[in-house]
């Protein structure tokens, strides 16, 4: 029995208030409603200081994998901690765990991606991969060769590099980005795609901007291509058939490289340990990874680097300057011993074939049950990867009211009964942990269907919907 009796609610909501910043808050209802504090976890579900219970159908934040209280996981950070702790990975040092994790995700990675450098997050490596490339390009003598193209609705991390990688308008409002750096090209949304277009030609349009694109800034001056497979916080944008590997085609022909971002959908999320090349299709030259590689449990992110990118950012140095790039946790033996046991129970337990599985069954669930309830937009995504986008009108899709805070709206009611979404403006994002049994799929099919029926009984009483 887990005994809440030891959190004071009270005392830790004021300490928060006063004291915690918290990332990426609104703070004017931040100030108002404080925090839910979550205080235990088991399985699938996370409890409050209150001892309420959740099913988490966000993962913490589409990142515990193989879910909560793993006590394997705990054991390993132990066992590494009384091993040596820490140990720096620069120049000629490093640890055993960090040396087996790397040939453990050179071995699961595309072939040509055999190289890891480790960094704590999705940010630092996606600024990792921006250094390495404009690193490459020096060494190769072409100085020009710096700009990186991304999309609209891409996410890819918030210091100041990956967040001006990353082109979600309303993530940039009041701050700056890093100047002359980034050009954008249109995010594949297809619910949204303009009217009139058939899929097909909508991929074909996408990857012409693309081209159009490389060609307006000039190949000679275009380092690098980055984009996640599903465009995850962006409102999982799933790619029209074939949009990546014609995509790769292009940048190959004009010698761009490409930056997969697969901090989200990397172990196991769509039932691959990495998804670029099984799923997708396309061999990039870079992969960042964070979130699941160690299902959360600790801080920890990684770069798969290309043989053709290692093999000239690794040349002795005769003249010009060393590689120096690089972290004090760049290679944390406790968080490589943890990516390694994470990833040995996904391998024991088949987690990507489960994932296969029932995640498949919670993607068509989700379609089948509430792409007909009148405020249901679309229902997309892959697996446990998934988003309900809530509309005013089905026929013209047009939006509510954003005063309306419809994504909030459900996730509260969703809340109420126990199982947390995260809402993103009108839509409801969800990303559970991959241990999800089919019983647990219909508790988030069933109650997200309720909810929604609910919140629409609301604005019909509250006279801000008519249908
Ligand atoms: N890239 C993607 C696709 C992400 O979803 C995120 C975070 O959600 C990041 C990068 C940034 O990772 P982090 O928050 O670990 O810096």
């Amino acid at each position: 029995m887990k005994d809440f009796s030891k959190y004071n609610t009270k005392e830790l909501w004021n300490n928060d208030l006063k004291h915690n910043m918290h990332p990426f808050t609104d703070f004017s209802s931040f100030k108002k409603e404080g925090s839910l504090i979550m205080a235990e976890s088991e399985g699938a579900y996370v409890f409050d200081t209150d001892g309420r219970k959740y099913l988490d159908g966000i993962a913490g934040l589409w990142c515990v994998n193989i879910g909560y209280g793993n006590e394997e996981m705990g054991q390993a950070m132990l066992d590494q901690t009384r091993r040596i702790p820490y140990y720096s990975s620069f120049g000629h040092l490093t640890t055993p765990p960090a040396v087996e994790l790397s040939a453990k995700l050179a071995s699961l990675a595309p072939k040509s991606l055999s190289h890891v450098f480790y960094g704590t997050g999705g940010s630092m490596s996606n600024d990792t991969a921006v250094r390495m490339v404009h690193f490459y390009f020096n060494r190769i003598g072409k100085p020009n060769k710096k700009q990186i193209i991304t999309r609209t609705d891409g996410y890819h991390g918030s210091t100041y590099l990956s967040m001006t990688l990353t082109g979600v308008e309303y993530d940039h409002i009041g701050f700056d980005l890093a100047p002359d750096l980034v050009h954008r090209v249109s995010a594949p949304n297809v619910y949204r795609r303009p009217a009139g277009m058939t899929v097909p030609e909508y991929c074909d349009f996408l990857v012409n901007e693309v081209e159009q694109k490389i060609l307006s800034i000039g190949p000679e001056n275009v380092a690098m291509f980055v984009a996640e497979p599903i465009a995850g916080a962006g409102g999982v944008l799933v790619p029209p058939e074939g949009y990546h590997q014609r995509v790769a085609a292009v940048c190959k022909k004009y010698g761009v490289f490409i930056l997969s971002d697969e901090v989200v959908t990397a172990f196991g999320r769509l039932g691959e340990m990495f998804s670029s090349e099984k799923i997708f299709g396309f061999t990039p030259d870079i992969i960042t990874c964070a979130k699941g590689l160690t299902s959360g449990y600790i801080p920890l992110s990684a770069n798969m680097i290309s043989d053709e990118i290692y093999d000239v950012i690794s040349v002795p140095q005769a003249e010009g300057a060393s590689f120096t790039h690089g972290f004090t946790y760049s290679g944390h033996p406790v968080s490589c011993a943890v990516g390694l046991k994470n990833i040995e129970i996904m391998e024991r337990i088949d987690l990507c074939g489960h994932v296969r599985e029932v995640g498949k069954y919670f993607e068509n669930q989700l379609i089948e049950k509430l792409s007909d309830l009148p405020l249901v937009g679309d229902v997309r995504g892959s697996h446990f990867m998934m988003c309900i986008e809530s509309v005013a009108n089905k026929e013209t899709k047009e939006l509510l009211d954003p005063n309306i805070a419809i994504g909030n709206r459900i996730a509260d009611k969703c809340q109420a009964v126990g199982l947390l979404v995260r809402p993103l403006a009108h839509k409801n994002i969800l990303s559970p942990p991959l241990t999800l049994t089919v019983a647990e799929v219909d508790f988030i099919v069933s109650t997200l269907h309720k909810a929604i029926l609910d919140v629409q009984d609301d604005l019909v009483k509250e006279g801000l919907w008519h249908g």
